[in-house]
Order: structure tokens, then C-alpha cells, then sequence
């Protein structure tokens, strides 16, 4: 293996992605996937855009555009519009921990539901395609390993390991990053739990992909992708014994609980100018998404040619 001296940390979509565009890049994680093995898989639509397209042209993989619509439940039954005041229920609902009551981030200017539309362009995609393709890409060029101590021109392997940089880039997540650069910082998040089942939650209208409430119930958004099962989502961390009690009649296939599900916002920017911050964890940016990252990625490209 070549050692260009410029290494992508983490092994999540974001990584990859952006050692996809930047070939001299290696990656430096300790496993494969990251989030993207878990059940937030199944809440991930990529959004169509330039730079969306433009990874799925490249890695040559198959595609559809569709429109993954969105529905808003409220007075009893799901809705194609909302008012302002609706809009501002359901942003509160979703930033706010239904267990403790703390919110993220301020209302409801910080953060929008994704869209003001009730649908979302999207480009229909199997990510285990994308991911597989990615990683056969970048495989000669992984080393699996955990960091554990960053320097300044340097990192230090779980293995005890060092290798020189030139350059970095950091897909970790950001209270990882900052503790192995040897600074201690706060970033405060508040935990989503996620709950999967084949049983057609009572309010749901197949038409749509995903719904929002504005009721008072427990939930704040429901999910549903073709084939798969459904997810309630709930901001705040609750024990599967509360949830059975909440839905007594739904029979859970798999919980998750997300740590970072919703990010309360704090400024996070990279202590050197030979580092850079990737993805939403490791930005610590709620609205990062996909194409976020291959904007980024794709513009150190340019800036290193
Ligand atoms: C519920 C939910 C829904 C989302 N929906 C969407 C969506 O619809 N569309 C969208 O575009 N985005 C969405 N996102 C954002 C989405 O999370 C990201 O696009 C992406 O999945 C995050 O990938 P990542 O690679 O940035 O982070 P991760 O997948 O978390 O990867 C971080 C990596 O860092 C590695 N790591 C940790 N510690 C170390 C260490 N010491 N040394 C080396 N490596 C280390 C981990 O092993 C992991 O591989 C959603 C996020 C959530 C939580």
C-alpha cells in the first residue's frame, strides 16, 4: 500500500464516499459500516441533487428518481398541508425528548422538516449496492484499526502503530474526535428510539413514506419503505418494557436507539487547517446529509489537483 500521508478516519458512508472521490486518500477505522448497519438504514432516503447524481452515475450502480411523499397527521387524520402553527408543533415535537422534555436546538428557525413540501425528491437506490461498491473501491486501501491518539502531525493505532499525516480527514463523530486530540469538549445530543414492526400502526395511510404528528402522542414520526416494516420514532430513549406497554398490540421485530439522533447545535470547527470535519456527526451539523458530504469530498478533489 502507498503511503500518501492522507488518511480518511471512520468507516460510515461519509468515509467512503469521500475516499471515492479522493483515491489518494486511505481510510483508518475500526469496522465498516458504521451507522449504516443499523436500523437507520431503513430511515435513509437520499435526496436527488447534482451531487447525489452525480455518486450514483459514477459508481454505475441501478437507479429510479422517485418523490417520497410526506404526510402530516393531525385533527384525526393524515394531511397533504400544514399551517405555520402546525409546522411549529411538529419541529417542537421532533426536537424535543418526550421522556424529559429538553429540546434541541432553538424553534423552529433552526431546523426545518427536512422540506417545506410534502414530498421529497429522491433517488431510489439500494445502499447495500452503493456501500458494497464503495467498499470494493477502497478496499486495498483500508486499514482496519481504531485510532487512539491524534497529534499534531500524527496518529496512534489501537495496534500502537503510528503514521505521519500530511493530511486528514474525520468522518468520527465529534466527542470522539475531540477526546483522542486530547481536548475535552461537550456536545450534547438527545437520543432516538426507533421501533420496527410488521403491524400497520393505527394512523398510518400507505400513501405516504413518512408521517409526521401533530398529536399528543408519544411517537413524532412514522416510517415506511415499500417492502419494509414500519418504524415509529421516538426522540428520547425508551426501554423496550415502556414501549410494549405504550403499543400493546404492535410486536416489535428490533429497537434501536440512536445516542446522536437529534445533535444540539454547538460550533465545531476543525483545530488545524490539515483537518476536516465529514458528516453530521463528525460536523456536528444536524442538516448534513449525503450530498453534503460529496460536495465536500468532491471540492477537496478540486483543491488538491
Ligand atoms: C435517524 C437518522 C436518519 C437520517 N436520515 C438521513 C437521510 O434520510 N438522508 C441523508 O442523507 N442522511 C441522513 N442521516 C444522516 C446520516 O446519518 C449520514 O448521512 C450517514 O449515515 C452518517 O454516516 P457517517 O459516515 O458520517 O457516520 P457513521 O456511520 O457514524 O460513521 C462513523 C465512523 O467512525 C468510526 N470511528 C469511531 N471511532 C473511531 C476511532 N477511534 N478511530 C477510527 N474510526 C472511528 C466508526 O467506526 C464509524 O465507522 C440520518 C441520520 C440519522 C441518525
Amino acid at each position: 500500500m502507498k503511503n500518501n500521508k492522507k488518511y480518511s478516519l471512520g468507516g460510515g458512508i461519509s468515509s467512503l464516499i469521500f475516499a471515492h472521490y479522493n483515491p489518494d486518500f486511505t481510510i483508518v477505522t475500526p469496522e465498516i459500516g458504521g451507522l449504516l448497519k443499523t436500523t437507520s438504514l431503513n430511515l435513509t432516503w437520499m435526496h436527488r441533487n447534482e451531487y447525489t447524481e452525480d455518486l450514483v452515475k459514477k459508481l454505475k450502480i441501478p437507479y429510479s428518481f422517485t418523490k417520497t411523499r410526506i404526510g402530516y397527521y393531525y385533527n384525526g387524520y393524515v394531511h397533504d398541508t400544514l399551517s405555520p402553527e402546525i409546522q411549529f408543533e411538529i419541529v417542537k415535537r421532533k426536537m424535543t425528548d418526550c421522556i424529559t422534555g429538553k429540546v434541541a436546538g432553538k424553534l423552529p428557525e433552526s431546523i426545518n422538516l427536512s422540506v417545506s413540501e410534502n414530498y421529497i425528491n429522491t433517488i431510489n437506490v439500494d445502499f447495500k449496492i452503493i456501500f458494497d461498491k464503495l467498499v470494493d473501491e477502497c478496499k486495498d486501501r483500508i486499514i482496519l484499526d481504531h485510532v487512539d491518539t491524534i497529534k499534531k502531525n500524527q496518529i496512534l493505532l489501537g495496534s500502537c502503530d503510528k503514521l505521519e499525516y500530511d493530511e486528514l480527514v474525520s468522518s468520527i463523530p465529534a466527542p470522539i474526535f475531540w477526546k483522542l486530540y486530547g481536548q475535552k469538549r461537550e456536545f450534547e445530543t438527545i437520543p432516538v428510539t426507533f421501533v420496527s414492526t410488521w403491524d400497520r400502526p393505527f394512523i398510518y395511510n400507505e400513501r405516504y413514506a413518512m408521517i409526521y404528528t401533530a398529536e399528543d402522542y408519544l411517537f413524532n414520526r412514522l416510517s415506511k419503505r415499500e417492502s419494509l416494516e414500519y418504524t415509529y420514532e421516538f426522540t428520547g430513549e425508551i426501554p423496550e418494557t415502556e414501549i410494549k406497554k405504550y403499543l400493546p398490540n404492535v410486536k416489535i421485530n428490533t429497537l434501536s436507539i440512536n445516542k446522536m439522533g437529534r445533535l444540539i447545535p454547538v460550533e465545531n470547527k476543525p483545530p488545524q487547517e490539515n483537518i476536516t470535519f465529514i458528516g453530521r456527526f463528525a460536523e456536528w451539523l444536524y442538516d448534513s446529509k449525503i450530498q453534503n458530504v460529496i460536495k465536500i469530498a468532491k471540492k477537496y478533489g478540486k483543491r488538491s489537483k
